[in-house]
């Protein structure tokens, strides 16, 4: 049944042997940059490479600030502390995204809670959050959004521009503004798209990027914060031990992190950096190809949504029901092609399945039907 996907897969790849999911990509200036690192013993926390990397993050997507952080959880984590989520406070989030989301909540004492997706974008619902909110939250005569049941402050919304595609983000802005609830964006996955011409990451108070082995450029392990100056100084502050500048003693004035990207880790990403515009046209002109694939199947492939330009980091599928899925993804896996099922909705999962939610009758419907297809920069874009 799908011999044509296979067949059309291994054309693109121009293989018989396995094919990932994806796969990175080093085809520039890698291994000159890690090499100086190592050259100049500056492969750690201090070094030109770091602040090379956060000036180019900064320029590349328009954000004011860009600080380098170890992962993209521990970048989601700050960025949760930087608009003061604390003990005892609720996060809005979708129950359709990776853990790390929700994990980065839970390390600053607060808990999800998880309102439903969009279809189309397969993102936060803006609807969904102000529906959810005018039946069962109030502003308090501070201004702080609480929930009726519990009295707990909702302190932020943290949307996730799910395999890259750019979710609702003014209407997201909108909703938050009204409730006085805090946009956090969870761009780790959509580096390089763009929402009415603007990048992903840049519409919150803060956002963060992920640079894992498997995201669209990598730096081994590593992450971003993006946000304005006064937020980006303080982020820079916390994921580097909270130290004050002091030619030589040891003063920390707040409860720091060592979050910091290495040097070593920062040289890769440079490099890589170099390259995303080359490995996003690659993305897209592969989502073309499956997007032809796809036009008359009864599997629907998931497309940018309207004004927008999204990075295409993983193709998605949707198929018509959960056999079909199944069926899909054992034939593909077990001929060699890698395909996998979306995540686990977070509200299944033990640690969250107490949490405040909404309806989430578009999760669960996505939950039973969106396999990823491999979605690695073509061979033919490497020469
Ligand atoms: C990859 C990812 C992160 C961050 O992951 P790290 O591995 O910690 O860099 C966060 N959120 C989402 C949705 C992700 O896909």
């Amino acid at each position: 049944m799908f011999d044509t996907l296979i067949s059309f897969i291994r054309e693109q790849y121009r293989t018989q042997e396995f094919i990932p999911l994806h796969a990175p990509v080093f085809a520039g200036h890698e291994r000159d940059y890690v090499v100086d690192t190592i050259e100049s013993t500056f492969v750690s926390s201090v070094g030109a490479f770091v602040d090379r990397f956060e000036r180019d993050m900064a320029a590349y997507t328009g954000s004011p600030r860009a600080v380098a952080t170890v992962n993209g959880t521990a970048a989601l984590h700050i960025a949760l502390k930087l608009v003061g989520v604390g003990a005892g406070d609720l996060v809005i989030t979708q129950p359709l995204t990776f853990i790390a989301t929700c994990n980065a909540i839970a390390y600053c004492g607060a808990e999800p809670v998880f309102i439903d997706v969009d279809r189309r974008t397969l993102g936060l619902s803006a609807v969904a959050m102000d529906t959810w909110l005018a039946e069962h939250a109030f502003l308090d005569g501070d201004g702080l959004c609480r929930v009726r049941a519990n009295n707990k402050v909702i302190r932020a919304s943290v949307p996730m521009h799910t395999f890259g595609h750019p979710a609702h983000l003014d209407e997201l802005t909108e909703v938050c503004k009204r409730w006085n609830i805090a946009l956090v964006e969870d761009a780790a996955e959509s580096l390089g798209s763009l929402y009415k011409g603007r990048h992903t990451g840049t519409f919150g108070a803060v956002g963060i990027l992920s640079f894992n082995g498997n995201k669209i450029m990598t730096t081994g392990g590593g992450g971003m914060i993006l946000a304005g100056e006064e937020l980006g100084n303080h982020a820079k502050h916390l994921t580097t031990t909270a130290k004050k500048p002091h030619p030589y003693e040891y003063v920390h004035d707040e409860v720091g992190y060592n979050y910091r990207l290495p040097n070593l880790n920062a040289a890769l990403g440079c490099a890589q950096l170099e390259q995303l515009d080359h490995f996003v046209n690659a993305k897209r002109e592969l989502a073309a190809r499956y997007s032809s694939l796809f036009e008359n199947s009864p599997l629907h492939f998931v497309k940018e949504p309207d004004h927008c330009r999204s990075n295409y980091w993983l193709n998605a599928v949707i198929c018509e029901d959960i056999e079909q899925r199944q069926v899909l993804l054992k034939t593909t896996n077990d001929q060699g092609v890698m395909t996998r099922p979306i995540w686990q909705l977070m509200n299944h999962l033990s640690m969250y399945e107490h949490c405040l939610k909404g309806d989430l009758s578009n999760s669960e419907w996505l939950a039973a039907r969106v396999v990823n297809l491999p979605s690695s920069v073509l061979p033919e874009f490497l020469a």
